[in-house]
């Protein structure tokens, strides 16, 4: 779904794909590994994933409300509970200034639980913007309606947003970026296998029904559905894939706005830019050229009544969340239960809360953190985040495969990522936005339109370095290559990712690798075309490149031949960036944990030996239960490798786990040496 998209993260590298929320009660000592979570029976190097969480996985069946369960889920369970402790807590005060913080809190949230009101109001609260689209009467009209969407970040067509400027990091420039489509990927339109045919008649169908539910006739619904399909299949048709958007090189078309109008003639482009509040906006980088030249020749193939339809679908679908139960029931079903094969809606409260959590994601996480983050975990991941970087540089300058030269280009760039810990410095000021009492639809785009103005209001200016891509309060981390930095929200820093009170070998095997994963990133098949600077610059030698070539292609091999359901694969070439990512960070962050024991072993836990304990925490952090069209969804659509990869591959190309579990030839998931990817 195409609700609150994170543009700003657009083309920085998360750890986990979904961004959600959360913290654990500071008073509860959690172990650091539980051997009652573990599967002994199995052998390690038969199934680590197992070995480690086999009984945790049996005892932790999905919940109806999820498509997938494990740590990062547990802790976001946590994490609800937590804020919405403190929305109850400014809701209850009633003293609030009127637009203060607490104010829209309060009224955003209670707008969205109000389901009287909503029920009531029901298809009606969409009745404006519905109008505004039935009395479009040309193309013209029809161009500057989706520029007024876009104004509310419901985005027919394509993307506007700001970002840097991928060859001068330092300054901000606007971008276009292809979008426009209902399903979640190119893919689903494109393939021709059963199940993407089956997908597709089931989109159309849960069109045609929310047509009908804002009451439209049957059989005009009906036509309204092809027609939506239609055209975003003609979208999906000259759309990059997936795999070719990594390419960063290849998303980069800087042009000024002449040249934009020549390359997609029949779509009036200036018109557009002046009816989104951006009249002058300077050279633009057309992210995929073919893609945008497509909206011209569209414009040609349908009529106005076409787009008309088109519009009022995506104004619809982007509002579905928000509306009367009857539609909200009936987008659960398409997009939650036949495409992930959740069973159950989560309760209203969890929903509101992760839409306010989105809307007013920095006030919130100002609370949170305020309440719930300690500064001593702050403090501890500064001193990790040094180590893991001495422990890169060494391993950087040992590297056999590549040249002196290169190898100072890559230190002098690891010396200069920084990093970001808990929140941001300076929080977001949200008083212009205007919250009101009663109608949470219309609260829901004031707040998109506040986001959408925010990001319009940076092209041409300077970068702001001290801006956040995730709120404090989510369980993920992420690389941004044209900052050249690592950020790890105070969501993340929690039991079982970082653990005050677990032994060191754990948190290195667990948040120290986060860390290492990170660093990897700016690293990786992609990160690497960054320079120091966060440019797209190449800084490699032609033999460099090729010898990091030659490495990662035996991860992409690998990770191909990894099956999961009967016959689905993880790709290896999509995920390869993050799989260069896992396998980095495991080793930086294992050199970092010895260099800490400074020559003296630890003594044993439980029976295990620091460097097994090491292992054992990378792999419990991984663990999850997920049903099986959520997996498949994924495979085709997230560049991370699914739990039981991430734990099953990259350790074996490990010298050190080899040797820690006493893996042998005989154990189903060992590499031999000449076949192990030693990358970084
Ligand atoms: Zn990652």
């Amino acid at each position: 779904m195409t609700h609150f998209k994170i543009l700003s993260l657009a083309l920085a590298t998360a750890l986990l794909l979904h961004a959600c929320g959360s913290h654990k009660s500071e008073t509860t000592m959690t172990k650091a590994i539980d051997p009652t979570n573990m599967d002994l029976n199995t052998r390690a190097g038969d199934n680590f994933f197992e070995y480690v969480n086999g009984s945790w996985i049996k005892n932790n069946p999905i919940p109806a409300e999820y498509s997938q369960y494990g740590a990062f889920t547990v802790i976001y369970e946590d994490n609800q509970e937590q804020l919405k402790s403190l929305v109850a807590e400014v809701s209850a005060a009633t003293d609030a200034k009127a637009g203060s913080v607490n104010q829209q809190i309060r009224d955003f949230y209670n707008s969205g639980m109000d389901s009287v009101q909503i029920e009531s109001l029901g298809t009606d609260a969409i009745k404006p913007q519905m109008d505004a689209i039935t009395n479009l009467s040309n193309h013209r009209e029809v161009q500057a309606y989706v520029a007024e969407m876009h104004k509310h970040s419901v985005y027919p067509l394509f993307y506007l947003f700001s970002s840097a400027d991928q060859k001068n990091s330092s300054m901000e420039i606007a971008n276009l970026y292809q979008g426009g489509l209902g399903l979640p990927d190119v893919a689903y339109y494109l393939n021709e296998d059963e199940q993407s045919i089956k997908l597709r008649i089931a989109y159309t169908d849960h069109i045609r029904k929310m047509f009908v539910l804002i009451g439209v006739e049957e059989s005009i619904a009906n036509e309204k559905a092809n027609t939506v399909l239609a055209m975003e299949t003609a979208l999906a048709k000259r759309s990059k894939s997936r795999l070719e958007r990594r390419d960063p090189n290849g998303n980069y078309n800087r042009m000024p706005l002449s040249e934009l109008q020549e390359l997609s003639p029949e779509f009036d482009w200036q018109l557009y830019f002046e009816t989104v509040g951006l009249p002058e906006p300077g050279e633009i980088n057309v992210s995929q050229t073919d893609f945008i030249a497509s909206i011209s020749d569209m414009m040609t193939t349908y009529d106005v009544e076409a787009w008309k339809t088109y519009l009022s679908w995506n104004m619809l679908d982007a509002s579905a969340n928000y509306l009367n139960d009857a539609i909200v029931e009936q987008n659960f079903d398409f997009f939650s239960r036949t495409l992930s094969g959740k069973e159950e809606m989560q309760p209203r409260w969890k929903r509101v809360l992760g839409t306010t959590s989105r809307g007013l994601g920095e006030a919130l996480g100002q609370l949170y953190v305020e309440k719930h983050f300690p500064q001593e975990s702050k403090d501890r991941m500064l001193v990790l985040v040094e180590n893991l970087r001495l422990a890169f540089a060494d391993r950087i300058s040992k590297l056999d495969w590549m040249t002196d030269e290169t190898k100072e280009k890559a230190l002098e760039k690891l010396n200069r990522i920084t990093v970001k810990v808990g929140y941001p410095d300076k929080w977001k000021d949200y008083s212009r936005l205007q919250i009101v009492p009663g109608n949470y639809l219309q609260n829901v785009l004031a707040a998109n339109r506040f986001s959408f103005e925010e990001d319009l209001a940076k092209v041409g200016k300077e970068v702001d370095e001290t801006e956040w891509g995730m709120t404090p309060q989510t369980v993920n981390a992420y690389y941004n290559p044209t900052n050249n930095e690592i950020v790890f929200p105070a969501g993340i820093l929690q039991p079982p990712f970082f653990n005050r009170d677990a032994d060191d070998a754990v948190n290195y095997g667990s948040i120290g690798v986060v860390i290492g994963h990170e660093m990897t990133h700016g690293f990786d098949d992609k990160g690497r075309q960054y320079d120091k600077d966060g440019n797209l610059n190449d800084w490699w030698t032609d033999e460099d490149a090729e010898r990091f070539a030659e490495k990662t292609a035996k991860l992409v091999e690998q990770y191909n031949n990894y099956s999961i359901l009967d016959s689905l694969h993880v790709d290896g070439q999509l995920t390869l960036g993050e799989n260069i990512a896992d396998l980095g960070g495991i080793n930086i962050a294992f050199d970092a944990m010895l260099r800490s024991f400074d020559g003296k072993t630890p003594e044993d836990i439980d029976g295990f030996s620091a460097e097994q304990r090491f292992f054992l925490g990378y792999a419990q952090i991984w663990r999850q239960n997920i049903r099986d069209k959520e997996l498949a969804r994924r495979l085709k659509e997230d560049v991370h490798s699914p739990g039981d990869a991430r734990v099953n591959v990259p350790p074996f190309n490990v010298d050190a786990f080899i040797a820690a579990f006493h893996i042998s030839p005989e154990d189903k998931l060992y590499i031999p040496k000449e076949k192990r990817a030693y990358i970084w």
